[in-house]
């Protein structure tokens, strides 16, 4: 094929922006920030489940709570009842005695109770702990994801305009050279990948490392500067 100096330099220049594009290309899709981005949701899901299950125990344990509380209001005014009574009843002393019983009993009851509603306290507070640290746990995951996701844009935009630029330089650079080179670089790009163009050195294609015949060097030396390794059938530089 003809090609002038130019049109070689052009056509290695496209090779390069092929793979500056595949780099670029292969680094948008391995950013780091899509691992972290994953990891975050499903650290979020685990959370969240996490915070259900917290929320259900608090929830069981302030009804226990209530229930404990109830019924000590409802000792309290028995206990004020009887208290009454048993003022009421002056010097009837067996009255009093049986009363008196009664509050004995309520007065444990009581006291169990408030044991009770303190150990109750305690594992609310604990529990109240734990709520913290994982809505905080959350809020970190939250964090990072969006910190991620910031990271994620920017560094994908970047590269992605950068990959438009190379796109656009190898385009021009082909629009530079003969209709039959650039038709033959595109036909040879899109059947063997980044690697279209290599010299024809000592016996060999630069490229797929295949000695080439004597008859057939002649051949190829008659069609330089440009042709095609018969091997592996991408462009050849003959000098
Ligand atoms: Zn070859």
């Amino acid at each position: 094929m003809q090609a002038t100096p130019f049109d070689i330099e052009s056509l290695l220049a496209a090779q390069q922006a092929d793979f500056d594009i595949k780099h670029m290309t292969r680094d948008l899709e391995e950013l780091p920030q899509r691992a972290t981005i994953l990891s975050c949701r499903q650290k979020r899901d685990a959370m969240k489940a996490k915070i259900a299950k917290i929320s259900a125990l608090k929830k069981e344990t302030e009804k226990k709570r209530t229930r404990a509380q109830d019924e000590d209001s409802s000792l309290e005014k028995k206990e004020n009842g009887v208290q009454a009574a048993i003022e009421a009843a002056g010097n009837d002393y067996r009255n009093a005695e049986a009363r008196t019983k009664e509050l004995d009993g309520i007065f444990r009851r009581r006291q169990a109770l408030a044991e009770q509603m303190a150990q109750i306290d305690a594992e609310l507070a604990k529990i109240g702990q734990l709520e913290e640290q994982a809505m905080s746990a959350l809020a970190d995951i939250d964090a990072t994801e969006a910190e991620a996701t910031e990271a994620f844009k920017r560094e994908g935009g970047r590269l992605k305009a950068s990959i438009a630029d190379a796109q656009q330089k190898r385009e021009s650079l082909l629009s530079q050279v003969t209709n039959e080179l650039a038709d033959a670089y595109r036909l040879t790009s899109e059947r063997m990948g980044t690697v279209v163009i290599g010299r024809f050195e000592d016996g060999r294609c630069g490229v797929c490392r295949a000695g080439i015949d004597p008859g057939r060097q002649i051949e190829l030396k008659a069609q330089a500067p440009v042709t095609f390794c018969p091997i592996c059938k991408r462009l050849l530089i003959v000098s």
